[in-house]
C-alpha cells in the first residue's frame, strides 16, 4: 500500500538525484526542506514567533492544541560542492559551460577565468556526479571535494604549463574520448574505470616542479635519487597525490570494498606513468600490434586503451582548434625556455627544445606534431575512430604553424 505522501517524498528525492540540482543549493535546500515537512508531518503547522505569547495562548484556545513556539531549526544537509561560493555567484554560467564539456573545441581558458582558477575542482566533481559515481562506486562526496581540492592547490600556479588548468585540460580531454568518442562503449568500459580515467587524470601532474625528468636527473635532485632516474615525475605525482589521498579527511574511496581500492590504486598509477613521454615509441608499438587485427576484448585490452587515451589526453593540445593550440604552445615552450634558462645558470648542458635563443616556436611545434601526435591519434583511430577530428586538426594546425613561420621570416 503506498500513501500519496509517500508518493509525493519519492518524487522528491529523485528530483534530489538529479545534476543539475546540485547547482542550485537554495532549490536543493527547498525541496530538502519540503521533504523535512512531510516526513515530520509538519504541513498543517502554524509557527508563531516567541515573543507573541499573548497570541499563542489566543490560538490554544481557539485551535485547542498545543503550538510550537519558534520556527524549528531543519536539519539541512549541505555538502562542500555546495559551499563552492562560485555557484551562488556564477551558477547558471558554468552550468552552462559544462553543459559543452564532452566537446573537442571546450574553452578551458575560459572557464577557468569563470571558476576562478577552480577549473580542476569543478570539472572532476561534475564528471563523477554525471556518472553517479558517488554513490554507484560509494566516494565520498565531501572527502572527495577536500581531496581535490588539495590537489588542485599543489599544483604549482607559477608554471607556465604544468598547473591546474593543465590537468583540468587533461580531464576534460579524457570525457571527450570517454563520451564523444565513445570510449566507453567501444571497450565496454565499467563505472570503475570511468572513475579511475577522471582522477587519474586530475592527479597526474601533481606537484610539478616545472622541470623535466631529465633536468632532475643530471642535477641528482633528491627526487631522481628516490626513484632511481626512472619515470622519476611520474613515480612522484601519483606516489604523492595518494599520499593526500590517504589522509584521514581525503579518503573519498574509504567506503570502497578492500579488493576494488587495490585495483583502483594499481589502475591509477598504470594510468600516471604511461604519461611518460620515454614510454612513448614503445607504447605506441605495443598498441599498434594488439589492436591491429582485433577489438577490445579483456581487462588487459582496456587498461591499454585507457593508458593511451591518457598519454593522448596529456599531450593533444596542438590537435585542438588552432586558437587554443596556439596558447599551449606558448605556454609550454616558455616553461622549457625556463628550464633552459637554469640549465644556462648552472652552467648545464641546455636540453633539447630549451634554449629561447635557438629554437624556433613554429618549427619546433611542426616537429613535434608529426613526430608525437599525428601517430599518436592515427595509432587510437584504430579503437577509436571518432579521433580521427584531432588528426584533422593537427593537419590545420601544422599549416598554421607554416604560416606563422613565412609571416615571422617575412617580417
Ligand atoms: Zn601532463
Amino acid at each position: 500500500m503506498t500513501t500519496p505522501s509517500e508518493k509525493v517524498l519519492k518524487i522528491l528525492s529523485s528530483l534530489l538525484d538529479m545534476d543539475w540540482i546540485a547547482y542550485h543549493s537554495s532549490l536543493k535546500a527547498d525541496i530538502e526542506w519540503c521533504i523535512y515537512v512531510i516526513k515530520e508531518q509538519k504541513i498543517y503547522q502554524t509557527n508563531i514567533q516567541a515573543d507573541k505569547e499573548e497570541l499563542i495562548e489566543y490560538v490554544n484556545w481557539a485551535v485547542n492544541e498545543q503550538l510550537e513556539v519558534a520556527e524549528q531549526e531543519i536539519p539541512i544537509k549541505i555538502d562542500t560542492y555546495m559551499n563552492i561560493p562560485l555557484y551562488e555567484k556564477y551558477g547558471s554560467e558554468i552550468e552552462s559551460l559544462l553543459a559543452d564539456s564532452h566537446k573537442w573545441d571546450f574553452d578551458i581558458f575560459n572557464f577557468e577565468i569563470v571558476t576562478e582558477n577552480q577549473s580542476l575542482q569543478i570539472m572532476t566533481n561534475h564528471l563523477l556526479s554525471l556518472y553517479n559515481l558517488y554513490q554507484i562506486l560509494s566516494f565520498d562526496n565531501k572527502k572527495f571535494m577536500s581531496f581535490i581540492n588539495e590537489i588542485q592547490n599543489g599544483y604549482h600556479k607559477d608554471n607556465f604549463y604544468h598547473n591546474a588548468t593543465h590537468a583540468a585540460d587533461v580531464v576534460q580531454s579524457f570525457y571527450y574520448m570517454l563520451n564523444t568518442c565513445q570510449a566507453i562503449d567501444i571497450c565496454k568500459l565499467n563505472d570503475f574505470d570511468i572513475g579511475v580515467c577522471i582522477i587519474s587524470a586530475a592527479i597526474h601532474d601533481y606537484d610539478h616542479p616545472g622541470v623535466n625528468n631529465i633536468f632532475l636527473i643530471n642535477t641528482y635532485h633528491s627526487l631522481a635519487i628516490m626513484y632511481n632516474d626512472k619515470s622519476v615525475l611520474e613515480n612522484f605525482h601519483v606516489a604523492s597525490a595518494f599520499k593526500v589521498l590517504y589522509e584521514e579527511n581525503n579518503n573519498f574511496i574509504e567506503g570502497v570494498q578492500k579488493e576494488d581500492s587495490k585495483r583502483f590504486r594499481m589502475k591509477c598509477i598504470g594510468l600516471v606513468l604511461a604519461t611518460d613521454f620515454a614510454r612513448h615509441f614503445t607504447d605506441l608499438g605495443k598498441f599498434q600490434l594488439r589492436f591491429s587485427n582485433c577489438g577490445v576484448t579483456d581487462e588487459e585490452d582496456r587498461l591499454l586503451v585507457m593508458e593511451m587515451m591518457m598519454h593522448a589526453s596529456d599531450i593533444g593540445n596542438p590537435s585542438r582548434p588552432w586558437k587554443f593550440c596556439y596558447e599551449w604552445a606558448n605556454k609550454v615552450m616558455n616553461e622549457f625556455f625556463a628550464q633552459g634558462d637554469k640549465e644556462r645558470e648552472m652552467g648545464l648542458t641546455i636540453s633539447n627544445l630549451c634554449d629561447r635563443h635557438s629554437v624556433i616556436i613554429p618549427k619546433a611545434q611542426i616537429g613535434f606534431i608529426e613526430l608525437f601526435i599525428e601517430p599518436t591519434f592515427n595509432i587510437l583511430e584504430i579503437v577509436l575512430p571518432n579521433v580521427n577530428e584531432n588528426v584533422k586538426y593537427a593537419i590545420e594546425n601544422k599549416e598554421h604553424w607554416k604560416e606563422t613561420m613565412d609571416n615571422n621570416n617575412a617580417n
